[in-house]
């Protein structure tokens, strides 16, 4: 059948504009009525516009050679769009499409359900049919020339037409739900990839902004005697709501229930999916001025730590810290390959605590000199979990998690009961409890010669089927709450509350308040001593909740507390020995060495530090 490069050009338009943008069209309908004449006229414009729209786009690139490669390219994409945004809820804006493009092979093979393949039969599979059929008619140069001139002004002015007809309707809407435009397919995709090209152009021709220049290590860390690791926990689609510590009905957290950690009950992220929140809750402004442009181009919190002399070190379960490690030393579980942790490209969770006794162990062999006093005995180790990554959720964790039941076996959420999808997820949870209770176990079996932090909070929520959304990545203006909210936890060894100086009681009471994504960098400058002028007091959480350092002078019997109340004495204390004033706290061991008895050594000058002596 002989065609124009136009008529086919338009047909396309038309096959988009009724197949592809049916989400479009119900939120542009959702506040009319449907008896109402008016509300058909509305609908008739909007037709009309997204036929002229696509006919507009694609105008340019095709001619009768590049027509037909270009159109099968993309109807394809659309027919993949259109699934995942009917299937998911989830709207196709630049964010989403970084997510897409940055998605791995074990990822994405997740995803492609059984469920696709009716779909791509009839929006992918049937149009390329008919593609193939068509012959395009060759036209002379100048002919050809006119008529796509003319066409593109008739389109234009269609559109121009259409929309001023329903033109105050039109752009009030459009105000009033700026994400809509996200749902016009495949303009979405186009627009998206474009911003995502051109974002990442700009990157690579700038170098990442240097941060934090002046970072150095602060007074505590300069006279650390015994190493400090922070671990910083990255977790993946935990929500608030289903998080066991925040006192849900059903307890996911039995593990770390039992260890006495300070949980965060109320914790908003930056973003709703993992490309805009990683970079963004390393960042020391996040969603309070969210500028992603500039959260990319800069450093993260990990380079200002670095710079402070603290060991950093990233540990990937995941897809990469999304440039936030970079040129930092990182390793990926997958390479490590623990054994019975990985298969088909995937490892769980557990994975991320390999080889982790042996650093603990071979901290503490290392002469004192290499590693401390001093800020080379400040570690902090990311671990990025993998977590609830869904929709696959019962591929996250081992069979002994997988307790609660029946639960959803399947890649295709849609094929289970919202019971079976949510105890999948929970499960995972579980495993995710599980894991961290693992990691703060190691630390407690090394704390007698290095103070730990563990540091957990997740990147963003998840939809599980509520008002018809699943996953996340919905634009943050409308997104639910189950997407924003993150559970978020601490736990601190005796000798680490003691050497940062913190209150552990104190950061419990303010735990309770609301704290977001945007206190991280803060918080984590703080428990690592790290001094710069990038550090601010009102996103610390630890703020108020630390002693303030001084210089040593002098304590014992005479000079106890406050300062002696901290527990920093008293792992240097020898055996045996107990103070009046540490009555109520369970004796710690005495570090190696430590024989004499007698009250705790004291001293009177920074220079005359060692180990467990105490200052006011
Ligand atoms: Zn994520």
């Amino acid at each position: 059948m002989p065609v124009t490069v136009e008529q086919l050009l338009l047909a396309t338009s038309l096959f988009w504009a009724f197949s592809a943008n049916r989400l479009f069209q119900q939120a542009a309908l959702k506040e009319r009525v449907l008896g109402d004449p008016a509300t058909w006229g509305f609908l008739g414009a909007l037709l009309l516009m997204l036929t002229a729209l696509h006919f507009l786009l694609l105008a340019p690139v095709c001619n009768r050679w590049t027509v037909k490669p270009v159109l099968a390219l993309m109807i394809v994409g659309t027919a993949f769009a259109t699934h995942f945004m009917q299937h998911f809820g989830v709207y196709l804006d630049p964010s989403m499409m970084r997510n897409v493009l940055r998605t791995d092979v074990a990822e994405a093979r997740e995803l492609f359900a059984w469920s696709l393949l009716p779909h791509l039969l009839l929006n992918a599979v049937l149009p390329l049919l008919v593609l193939w059929r068509v012959q395009v008619q060759p036209r002379p140069w100048g002919r050809a020339t006119a008529v796509r001139l003319g066409s593109v002004l008739l389109a234009a002015a269609v559109l121009v037409g259409a929309l001023l007809g329903v033109f105050q309707a039109f752009s009030s809407l459009m105000r009033n739900h700026k994400e809509m435009r996200y749902l016009i397919t495949p303009a979405n995709v186009v627009w998206s990839i474009g911003a995502v090209a051109a974002a990442q152009a700009q990157g690579v021709a700038r170098p990442r902004q240097a941060i934090g220049l002046d970072a150095s290590p602060g007074p505590r860390a300069a006279a650390r005697s015994r190493p400090l690791v922070v671990v910083l926990v990255v977790g993946e689609t935990a929500r608030a709501a289903n998080w066991g510590l925040n006192g849900t009905a059903r307890q996911t957290t039995p593990e770390l229930a039992q260890l006495g950690v300070i949980n965060f009950p109320d914790v908003t992220a930056c973003g709703t999916n993992t490309e805009v929140s990683l970079p963004c809750m390393l960042a020391p402004v996040g969603r309070r001025d969210y500028d992603e442009a500039r959260i990319r181009g800069s450093e993260s919190l990990l380079h200002v730590a670095a710079r402070a002399g603290v060991r950093v070190h990233w540990r990937d379960n995941q897809s990469g810290c999304k440039g936030v490690c970079d040129g930092l030393p990182q390793d990926e579980v997958s390479s490590l390959n623990p054994a019975g942790i990985c298969s088909e490209g995937r490892c769980l969770d557990e994975g991320l605590l390999a080889g982790l006794d042996e650093r603990l162990a071979a901290l503490s062999d290392t002469p004192r000199a290499k590693v401390g006093p001093g800020p080379a005995g400040t570690q902090l180790l990311v671990l990025h979990q993998l977590g609830n990554h869904g929709p696959s959720y019962f591929r996250r964790y081992p069979p002994a998690f997988a307790r609660f039941q029946p639960a959803c076996q399947d890649d295709d959420l849609q094929k289970c009961s919202r019971e079976q999808i949510v105890n999948a997820y929970d499960n995972a949870l579980l495993y995710t409890d599980h894991v961290l209770a693992s990691l703060v176990s190691k630390l407690q079996a090394a704390q007698d010669h290095v103070d730990s932090v563990v540091l957990y909070v997740s990147d963003h929520g998840e939809s599980l089927g509520e008002n018809h959304l699943y996953l996340h990545g919905l634009p943050y203006a409308i997104a639910p709450d189950l997407q924003k909210r993150v559970p978020m936890a601490m736990w601190l060894s005796p000798g680490a509350a003691a050497s940062i100086g913190l209150d552990a009681a104190c950061l419990q009471r303010r735990a309770a308040q609301p704290v977001a994504h945007d206190h991280l960098f803060h918080t984590l400058l703080s428990l690592l001593d790290v001094k710069t002028t990038v550090h601010e007091d009102t996103w610390d959480l630890t703020h108020g909740c630390r002693a303030p350092w001084a210089t040593p002078t002098g304590c014992g019997a005479t000079h106890g507390p406050p300062a002696c109340h901290w527990p920093r004495c008293w792992p240097g204390t020898p055996a045996g020995w107990t103070s009046p004033r540490l009555a109520t706290s369970a004796p710690q061991p005495a570090l190696p060495g430590a024989t004499a008895p007698g009250p705790p050594p004291c001293c009177t000058t920074a220079a005359a530090w060692r180990p467990g002596c105490c200052w006011r």
